[in-house]
């Protein structure tokens, strides 16, 4: 078995779509990134990458390269997924969290673990998402970003 770990945060910003998990999520502000910029999808990727010790996720899929602009960072999800099952893994669980002093994350966490789940090929229960604030703290706190911490465990198949 294969431990992972990923982390992201993207800038909180006016005029973009808020996207985590692949869910959209009504704010007034979004994530600013040269994707979806879905930092959930972001931490998970490079927690999927880690455990299988495959570089991260700006090796994969560049923030340089304009293929990836705008990218649905579900169907990199799905890419990692796939590479990850290639190295001869399978994905035990994925736990994650996601850090935002707004908007509820709450309502959303189960459309997004189905989401992720789905483009992964794996029962939706081996994903969790939780949410929670920075108590007003930091830039997370201040609503300037959103972070995401995730962890996975692999196991060689
Ligand atoms: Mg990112």
């Amino acid at each position: 078995m294969r431990i992972g770990y990923g982390c992201d945060t993207h800038r909180l910003v006016e005029g973009r779509k808020l996207v985590l998990g692949g869910v959209e999520i009504a704010h007034d502000k979004g994530l600013l990134g040269h994707s979806d910029a879905d930092a959930l999808c972001h931490s998970v990727i490079d927690a999927l990458f880690g455990a299988a010790n495959l570089g991260d996720i700006g090796s994969h899929f560049p923030d340089t390269d304009p293929k990836y602009k705008g990218a649905d960072s579900i169907e990199l999800l799905r890419e990692a997924g796939r590479l990850v099952r290639a190295e001869g893994y399978e994905i035990v669980n994925i736990d994650s969290t996601v850090i935002a002093q707004k908007p509820k994350m709450a309502p959303h966490i189960k459309a997004m673990a189905e989401r992720m789940a789905g483009a992964l090929g794996i029962d939706p229960q081996k994903i969790s998402v939780k949410a929670k604030t920075n108590e007003k703290m930091g830039f997370t706190g201040r609503e300037e970003g959103i972070e995401v911490r995730a962890v996975c465990l692999l196991n060689e198949i």
